[in-house]
């Protein structure tokens, strides 16, 4: 039986690519080869670009309330479809089908931001700024738009992007993750069947060739990466040097800080919720858990425990699992080589995950790594899998500085009873986004996605109204109207 071949959207139509370079897409809960992906390059780039340039004008020029209500429309295809796209993602990323929904649910609250744009999109305005002088400011769109996305969020992060480019009047060609090019496709199919008009939004499959040549196209004014900070650093230092707007989010290493006053099952559960969930291939991931003080013995000890008690299978015919696969084989080889390195550097390991479960997917348990010292690399580099490094401090200032000599900056939360302690925490941890005992910090649809330091490259993040900023442009007009030739000045009219 021949394999499904995805197909790029362009012009409206699903076309299949020119190229004869395809790459495999799996099941990673069975490592199933379930379809082959397209690698694109500059010719079928051209056909995307082309296509969203030729769209730019008439979307441009169509009343902002018909731009809202294609989000409208859209919200209920995508309510509609819930089940079924939470599923679409369990099968070619697999999480769990909760944390599938959970999601989609995130994807769907910036579609319902983006309903709001005729007030989003609003100007400002002053009149008589001086003698007779009016003056606004208008916003417009920056024009063809390009999202390239990574494989950990197949649905939610696509939609980051290009509802809010959308009804900003902008065209858009979205670059999906080459590992999880299915759930774009449907969301892709969604808008299309909500009227989107061709063009307008187009979905080109590949991998770095394909973002060069995005990058490279004078065609392009924009680019929203998200991904790890290798690329991003790079995306965005190719963007911006050929004079195009980049907001690019990267690679993470968070931690979370437990207070000796903090509830200690509370702390556990959320603890083990924001490192093992997603397989820990989530950019807000606890990576670095931080006991303050004497709890970290009791600490360490409840965390393996609960962690050890959670189930890893497959995703796709079991609901119940707590833990599915990571995204590939190799992947997983990398994550269990970095506990193995943590190991021979001297830390202590506390709970094994390595043969959670023997299937033919890509599996591995959750894995706490004890005494880990700052130095070493488990405690520097981002793992992207279910391994939680533990380093003990003796004060919280000691684990602040310790977020200072981090080169990412994306995360961190805190679990305390003391007020002043999270107000200390909130105003001097090192990162964008912060959780007050909340585990996974992350910020929602009407909140800018804030990463800083090596998590994030550009000034205007991704969601929120910074999105709004991102894909428009602001134009000031200075009016005069001056008194007919002959007439004498008019005083201001006020009633007698
Ligand atoms: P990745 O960097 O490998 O790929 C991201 C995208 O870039 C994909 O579309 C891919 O095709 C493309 N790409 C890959 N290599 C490229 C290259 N050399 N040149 C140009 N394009 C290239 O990331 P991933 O493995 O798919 O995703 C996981 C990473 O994304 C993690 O580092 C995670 O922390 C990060 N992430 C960050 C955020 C955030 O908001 N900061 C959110 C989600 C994921």
């Amino acid at each position: 039986m021949s394999l499904h071949q995805v197909q790029n959207l362009i012009n409206g139509d699903f076309v299949s690519a020119a190229t004869d370079r395809y790459d495999e897409v799996f099941n990673p809960s069975t490592g199933e080869v379930i379809a082959q992906v397209p690698l694109c390059g500059v010719a079928e780039t051209a056909a995307a670009v082309s296509a969203a340039a030729n769209a730019l004008a008439a979307w441009d020029a169509t009343p902002i309330i018909e731009r809202a209500r294609l989000m409208f429309r859209y919200r209920e295809l995508l309510e509609s479809s819930f089940d079924e796209l939470s599923r679409l993602i369990t099968r070619e990323h697999g999480k769990t089908v909760s944390e599938s929904r959970a999601e989609v649910r995130r994807g769907i609250e910036v579609v319902e931001f983006s309903c709001g744009i005729p007030s989003l999109f609003m100007g400002q305005s002053l009149s008589n700024i001086a003698t007779d002088v009016d003056a606004e400011v208008l916003r417009h769109p920056v024009g063809v738009c390009v999202g390239i996305t990574p494989y950990n969020f197949p649905a939610m992060v696509p939609m980051w992007m290009f509802p809010i480019a959308l009804v900003c009047g902008n065209t858009f060609i979205l670059k999906p993750s080459e590992k999880v090019p299915l759930t774009a496709v449907r969301l892709a199919e969604l808008l299309q069947e909500a009227d989107c008009p061709p063009g307008v939004l187009n979905v080109l499959h590949g991998g770095r060739e394909c973002v060069d040549a995005l990058i490279d196209h004078p065609d392009v004014a924009a680019i929203s990466f998200v991904g790890s900070s290798p690329v991003a650093k790079s995306v965005y230092t190719r963007g911006t040097a050929a004079g195009k707007r980049v907001q690019a989010a990267g690679g993470a290493k968070n931690f979370c800080i437990v207070m000796p006053d903090a509830d200690p099952e509370t702390a556990v559960k959320a603890l083990a919720a924001a490192s093992f969930g997603c397989g820990g291939q989530r950019c807000m991931a606890t990576s670095i858990a931080i006991p303050v003080g004497d709890i970290a013995d009791s600490l360490v000890e409840k965390l393996a425990s609960h962690a050890g008690s959670l189930s890893v299978g497959p995703t796709d015919t079991v609901d119940d699992v707590d833990l599915g696969p990571l995204i590939r084989q190799q992947h997983v080889d990398r994550v269990a080589m970095s506990v193995d390195a943590a190991a021979k550097e001297g830390a202590v390991i506390a709970l094994d995950g390595r043969k959670a479960f023997a299937g033919d997917g890509f599996f591995l348990g959750p894995c706490i790594v004890d005494e880990v010292h700052p130095t070493m690399s488990v405690a520097r580099e981002e793992i992207f899998g279910p391994v939680l490094s533990v380093i003990r401090t003796a004060s919280l200032d000691e684990a602040l500085r310790l977020s200072q000599s981090c080169r990412f900056g994306n995360g961190a939360s805190i679990f305390t009873r003391d007020g002043y302690a999270a107000r200390r925490f909130r105003d001097h941890f090192n990162a964008g986004m912060i959780g007050i005992n909340v585990g996974v910090p992350a910020p929602m649809a009407w909140f800018p996605f804030t990463g800083w330091s090596g998590s994030f490259f550009g000034d205007l993040h991704v969601q929120g109204t910074e999105g709004i900023q991102f894909y428009t442009r602001q134009k000031v007009t200075l009016t005069r109207w001056m008194k007919p030739e002959g007439e004498s000045h008019h005083d201001p009219i006020w009633k007698e």
